[in-house]
């Protein structure tokens, strides 16, 4: 992989992981804004319940109050719906125990003078029995559902505490949660109900903890993903590093000791007994064959790429020759050749004789390598077409599968058949071949069929 990928690939990750965490974030933001929205909702909501109970209750009791010191003898109950006074229904109990409604009572005087009492009394507060006021805070709250440890006061101007919890003091003052006693009051509109809830912030965090904990851990695997994906891909680059200055290195270094060998063979060929001696023979080809593989290696290590030496060549003269080279060298194999060359005579191509070469006997090699017939076939047909040289190399070899066949170009790439039937090679073959095509302006494609056999097709531009 190249720095560039690597550095794209992390640059790419990077922001998908900022992304994911931010999301993440904001999720876990929201879902606490809408409950603490949901929670102010109640809150305010059960105040305004507070207050209406704690009136509601407080006028019930100076009702019954007042009842009881108008008739020492009776005892009355009231039972009020509404705050309104004309709603009240009193009921009264004689000594005899039975029940009678008191219709000859006089009600007016008495709701008279119950109204006279409330409006004449100085502090507004009065007209309430405060000490009501936190069990009927602790029913709301149960009424919503909210079971959180909570202070209350009553306060008159922002701050002058008339009634308080135990527990209230000037930090609670702070709290938003505070309800208007007298809302329908404009004389009275300052004084207040207020709630605060410590540990609210706690209450709202651990409402949406199933969250935040699965955000964590989710986006903690992803975290852990991302590192080992890193620290794997950073490994494997050095590996490769590693491997490919070991192949540079290594044929590098026999490349001193081959060339030597090669001069000295060269230097034996002047004895006239050469032609006879097979060991010596024996020495040359491998000698050529360790040359050729030494120098593909160097040449397929790339950084650098080979660099052409193009000439005009007229195609089917280099062709005749190419494969008849090539067919001696193989005299000791089954091969039936076939060639069949259509309106390529007197076409010139603009290429580099060796390289070119190197890259056909690749694939000529591979022909018979990879083909387990006892009469190999191999046909080489060359034309072209819409100023096109076109050149198939055609076998009856063992096939190449489908999933092989997308990689067999790719540098030091095995197809598994390769190794099964124990052929030796170094996987650049292909590769080196594909490499000169396309430095050629050309293409190279491959069609096959398991056990029938494969087809090269080479496709360079004709100069005209
Ligand atoms: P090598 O021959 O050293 O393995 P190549 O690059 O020449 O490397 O070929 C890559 C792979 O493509 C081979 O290992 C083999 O599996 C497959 N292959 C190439 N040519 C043929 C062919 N004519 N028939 C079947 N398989 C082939």
């Amino acid at each position: 992989m190249s720095k560039k990928t690597f550095t794209l690939i992390l640059i790419l990750m990077s922001i998908a992981l900022t992304g994911i965490i931010t999301m993440q974030a904001l999720w876990v933001n929201n879902a606490i804004k809408i409950q603490e929205k949901q929670f102010e909702q109640n809150i305010f909501s059960a105040m305004k319940n507070i207050i209406s109970t704690l009136e509601t209750k407080s006028v019930a009791v100076r009702v019954q109050f007042q009842l009881h010191q108008l008739d020492q003898n009776m005892e009355a109950l009231i039972s009020t719906s509404d705050t309104s006074v004309k709603k009240i229904t009193v009921y009264t109990v004689r000594s005899d125990d039975s029940l009678k409604v008191t219709s000859t009572m006089d009600i007016d005087s008495v709701l008279s003078k119950i109204i006279i009492e409330i409006n004449t009394n100085d502090n507004p507060l009065e007209r309430f029995q405060l000490n009501l006021l936190d069990t009927i805070i602790i029913d709301e709250m149960k009424n919503f559902g909210i079971y959180l440890p909570y202070e209350f006061a009553v306060v008159k101007f922002a701050d002058s505490i008339a009634y308080k919890s135990k527990g209230f003091t000037n930090v609670n003052l702070q709290s938003n949660y505070r309800s208007n006693l007298f809302a329908q009051d404009a004389t009275d509109k300052d004084y207040y109900l207020i709630l605060d809830f410590p540990d609210k912030q706690t209450y709202l965090y651990r409402s949406v903890s199933n969250l935040i904990f699965f955000s964590v851990f989710f986006t903690l695997i992803i975290v852990l993903t991302f590192i080992l994906t890193i620290y794997y891909m950073l490994k494997q680059k050095k590996l490769s590093e590693i491997k490919t200055d070991f192949i540079n290195n290594i044929t590098h270094e026999l490349k001193t000791p081959i060339a030597t060998l090669q001069v000295a063979i060269s230097t034996l060929k002047y004895d006239p007994k050469f032609e006879e001696n097979e060991t010596l023979k024996l020495i040359e080809r491998q000698g050529n064959r360790l040359q050729t593989i030494s120098s593909r290696v160097i040449d397929s290590s790339f950084h650098n790429k080979p660099k052409l030496k193009e000439e005009n060549v007229q195609i089917e003269k280099f062709l005749k020759v190419l494969l008849s080279d090539f067919e001696k060298s193989m005299s000791d194999q089954n091969v039936k050749w076939t060639h069949n060359f259509t309106s390529i005579s007197g076409v010139q191509l603009y290429i580099d004789k060796a390289y070119f070469r190197a890259a056909i006997n690749n694939i000529l090699e591979n022909a018979i390598k990879y083909n387990d017939k006892t009469e190999k076939q191999i046909s080489v047909l060359a034309k072209v077409q819409k100023d096109t040289f076109i050149l198939e190399i055609e076998d009856n070899g063992i096939g190449i599968s489908d999933k092989d066949r997308r990689s067999i170009f790719d540098k030091f790439y095995r197809g598994l058949k390769g190794n099964i039937h124990d052929v030796k090679g170094l996987g650049i073959g292909l590769f080196f071949t594909k490499q000169i095509i396309e430095l050629h302006g050309g293409k190279i494609s491959c069609e096959s069929k398991m056990q029938k056999g494969s087809k090269f097709i080479i496709k360079i531009p004709v100069n005209v």
